[in-house]
């Protein structure tokens, strides 16, 4: 199916996506196209203006400015993926990149359009809430600085206002004593996370002095973990201390407040069920008991 007609307006700044996005109420950003596109073609989205940011040069790019990494939300799942930068100063990024989709997504897919997006099945919302990113919007009125955790309020909702758009993601580079992994149950045919589980751990020997745990692509928006995380934290990591620990994840989904999703793909059930082992292998992978 063709999309619905729609006015194409090209933006050349950041300051002119804001005013188009303000002149024009229900106006959507284009960024790689990937989700936009397709819901336009099915006509589950019909917005009477496009604003195409993708020569928006400075929402592109990585640099790491001392403990923090930013990158322009225009920058694709593959440059992240390849970048030397991110791959030095936090390896769970460029591993995220490299598993989402296919080449030819991870080459025309950003990481601020997946933000936005807010699919549930998002690798980055869960893998980037782990991490305790954060994203810069610019609206009308100014920039302000949203954690991952708040960005997003339920599937396919976020908390930007209809003129915000996201200019920047920040994330913290992985101290020396860190290790972040991230595991998933891929949808085979487009690898969107079935069930995602995503996890920092800050290491003295085999000791976990501190953890951070998300889960994603069972619930309408990633949850954190905090059962789990003080489960691990004091404690010498083995396989039996993260199973101890990962058991307790569905004490955090029921605090969370949220629904497990059962859809065509997998039930409610199944994904329940499933969760504790992808964060058990998240975990074993970080302390070298497991490999992908
Ligand atoms: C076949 C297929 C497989 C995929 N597999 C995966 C996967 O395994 N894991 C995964 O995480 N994702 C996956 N994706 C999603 C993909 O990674 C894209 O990131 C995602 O489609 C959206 O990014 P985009 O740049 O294409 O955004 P677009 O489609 O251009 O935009 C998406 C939405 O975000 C808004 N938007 C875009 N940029 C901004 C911005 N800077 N600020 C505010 N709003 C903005 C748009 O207005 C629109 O509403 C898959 C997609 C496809 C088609």
């Amino acid at each position: 199916m063709f999309a619905a007609d729609f006015e194409y307006r090209k933006a050349g700044s950041i300051a002119e996506a804001v005013q188009l996005l303000s002149d024009n109420p229900g106006a959507k950003l284009l960024a790689g196209g990937h989700s936009l596109i397709p819901l336009m073609r099915f006509r589950l989205a019909r917005p009477e203006v496009v604003i195409d940011i993708g020569g928006i040069a400075n929402l592109r790019g990585i640099n790491v400015s001392g403990d923090t990494i930013n990158i322009g939300a225009l920058t694709t799942h593959a440059e992240i993926a390849a970048s030397a930068d991110v791959q030095r100063s936090n390896g769970l990024l460029a591993e995220a990149a490299g598993g989402i989709g296919d080449p030819a997504v991870r080459n025309r897919g950003t990481i601020g359009g997946n933000l936005a997006h807010a699919d549930p099945a998002s690798d980055w919302a869960t893998v980037l809430t782990a991490l305790g990113a954060t994203v810069s919007a610019q609206g009308p009125s100014g920039a302000r600085t949203i954690a991952v955790s708040d960005l997003i309020e339920d599937a396919f909702a976020t908390v930007l206002a209809e003129n915000e758009l996201i200019t920047t993601v920040s994330v913290p580079v992985l101290a020396a004593n860190q290790r972040a992994e991230y595991a998933k149950m891929a949808h085979p045919a487009s690898f969107y996370a079935v069930v995602g589980g995503a996890v920092v751990v800050t290491m003295d020997g085999n000791r976990c002095t501190a953890a951070s745990v998300a889960v994603g692509g069972l619930t309408p928006r990633p949850v954190k973990a905090p059962s789990v995380e003080q489960a691990l934290s004091g404690t010498t990591l083995t396989a039996d201390s993260i199973g101890d620990a990962t058991a307790r994840l569905g004490e955090d989904i029921t605090a969370a407040g949220v629904d497990i999703i059962g859809d065509v793909y997998a039930s409610a059930e199944f994904r329940a069920g499933v969760a504790p082992v992808e964060v058990k292998h998240a975990l074993m992978h970080a302390i070298g008991l497991a490999h992908h």
